[in-house]
């Protein structure tokens, strides 16, 4: 019904064959003041005529006419419209037929005899119409509103399910069918859930199904077709209030899962660089208390020396000694290079001091039969810690000689480019400036890709006991240091292949060393 008030007339089909009766019951309901529209029909023509012509709102139909019969014209309205109410009004007592009617589905039955019963039925059979429409409406929303529900569950990217207290899954979103492995029960399943984490979570599950409180967890789960396990934030919440009876304890839990991989790989890097840091300090600091009782250790050997002049035996021992410490020694000075007092920056010419790295190296070179090229433009020249950048060199140059077998090659350049200075402290934002590239280069036996990943870590050596794994960590130190960036490409295999060690640099580190002084 129309809820516009007195305009909406209340359309009634009336199917009669005697003009009086069908006058009476059309007095009958004007007088009860009901808005009506009157649409009369006498046989069984004119019933399918008006009967297909518009919509009703109730139909009120004689039980038997000469051509026609009631049940067949209550047929005939339901196909049109189930919900349509239709009263039979009859002359015919007996309470057969108002049961047979009642059963094929009339809304209610008036005798001829009790007329007086016409309105109240009809005001009745009305209201019902009325009420059924409404709850048909709400019905339909309802549906429309779940509907609209399960599509936001299944668009979700999290996994999404509704649990039986016993774990059985009673519901489980898109998401969930497409990641979890085939034939998961419930979702503390021990092909879903990693061993590590599984009892935790079966514990939190258990306290918090005894108290009905949500709760969260962080586990591994198994992702179908050999995907691995994922880290998830595994959220449960008790679904109390209307779903759940009063008094009755709570019967469903709704679970979601949150992929945290990719957070969890993040904190791990995090957690690798800052134990490097800290191993760094450390390693630093006790290289600094070692290398006093080292120069004490120097001493007497030399003073062991003077009183063994006899012993040829014990020379050579002294001499073995020696060399050993010489080792620590050079592994305390090398870490303790990266975090001595800066020294004064000066001018540095690229060449020069190229060579005179090489100079260094001359003896190992000439033992060992590489061949050296070095290519330095005049005038590039820089304003940094002399000590250090020849350290980082010797570092560079010594790594190569050590990757070349005899008859190889390691190239030396220093140039000027312009590229990107360092982001620190003092200055924010890379800027692009003038910079000295120094490159090192060799065609010895380069690094496997998954080794080279650790080449700038401590430690991180191939050279068992020749290698201290420092020169690269120490270099990358003091190189950020300045302002400036190192990088090593290399590939497996000797002859063919370049392994090459890239310094840039600015050309003039000054405010970058200040930053660095006042921060440390
Ligand atoms: P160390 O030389 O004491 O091993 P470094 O930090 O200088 O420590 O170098 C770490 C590792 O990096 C070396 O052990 C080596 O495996 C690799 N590496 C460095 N430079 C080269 C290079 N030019 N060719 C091949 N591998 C290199
Ligand atoms: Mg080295």
């Amino acid at each position: 019904m129309d809820e516009a008030g007195e305009q909406a007339k209340v359309r009634v089909l009336l199917l009669e064959d005697s003009p009086q009766d069908a006058e009476l019951v059309a007095n009958r309901l004007e007088r009860a003041g009901l808005p009506l529209e009157m649409y009369p029909a006498h046989d069984r023509a004119s019933y399918y005529g008006q009967l297909g012509a518009r919509q009703y709102d109730l139909i009120l139909a004689d039980y038997a006419l000469p051509d026609f019969d009631g049940l067949a014209a209550l047929e005939a309205a339901r196909a049109l419209d189930p919900h349509l109410p239709f009263v039979f009004i009859s002359g015919r007592v007996g309470e057969e037929v108002a049961i047979e009617s009642l059963q094929r589905g009339a809304t209610d039955y008036v005798l001829k005899q009790r007329m007086e019963r016409l309105v109240p039925a009809v005001k009745r059979a009305l209201k019902e119409a009325d009420e059924h429409a409404r709850r048909r409406h709400v019905e339909q929303s309802f549906r429309e509103s779940e509907a609209r529900f399960l599509h936001v569950i299944n668009a979700l990217p999290q996994m999404v399910w509704i649990s039986a207290p016993d774990g059985e899954l009673t519901y489980t979103n898109k998401a969930w069918l497409e990641h979890v492995p085939p034939k998961t029960r419930t979702w503390l399943d021990p092909g879903l859930i990693h061993p590590d984490e599984r009892a935790g979570c079966a514990a939190s599950w258990e306290r918090s199904l005894a108290r009905h409180t949500s709760f969260s967890c962080e586990c591994r789960m198994m992702r179908r077709d050999g995907g691995g396990y994922r880290w998830q934030l595994v959220r449960m919440v008790p679904l109390l209030g209307s779903l759940a009876r009063d008094g009755e304890p709570c019967v469903e839990w709704l679970g979601t899962a949150t992929d945290l991989q990719e957070q969890k790989l993040h904190e791990e890097a995090l957690r690798t660089a800052e134990t490097l840091a800290v191993s760094g300090r450390m390693m630093a600091s006790i290289a600094h208390e070692i290398n006093n009782p080292l120069e004490s250790l120097i001493n007497l050997i030399f003073l062991a020396r003077l009183e063994s002049q006899e012993n040829p035996r014990a020379l050579a021992y002294l001499d073995m000694s020696e060399n050993e410490l010489e080792r620590v020694s050079t592994i305390t000075k090398q870490t303790l290079q990266f975090y001595r007092d800066p020294a004064t920056p000066t001018e540095i010419d690229g060449r020069s001091i190229l060579e005179d790295v090489l100079r260094l190296f001359s003896t190992r070179l000439t033992a060992r039969a590489v061949r050296v090229e070095l290519t330095a433009e005049k005038n590039v020249v820089l304003t940094a810690n002399r000590g250090e950048i020849r350290q980082v060199l010797i570092n560079l140059v010594g790594n190569a000689i050590d990757a070349v077998s005899r008859g190889g090659t390691v190239c030396l350049s220093a140039k000027q480019v312009a590229g990107q200075r360092r982001e620190t402290g003092a200055s924010a934002g890379g800027t692009m400036s003038e910079m000295v590239e120094f490159v090192v280069c060799d065609n010895g036996v380069g690094l496997a890709e998954e080794k080279a990943e650790r080449l700038f870590q401590p430690f991180f050596s191939t050279k068992g006991a020749h290698g201290t794994g420092l020169g690269l960590w120490v270099s990358k130190g003091i190189v950020e240091k300045h302002g400036g960036s190192i990088s090593l490409v290399t590939e497996p295999g000797e002859g063919g292949k370049w392994t090459t060690a890239t310094v840039l640099l600015p050309r003039d580190a000054v405010d970058e060393l200040h930053a660095g002084q006042g921060g440390a």
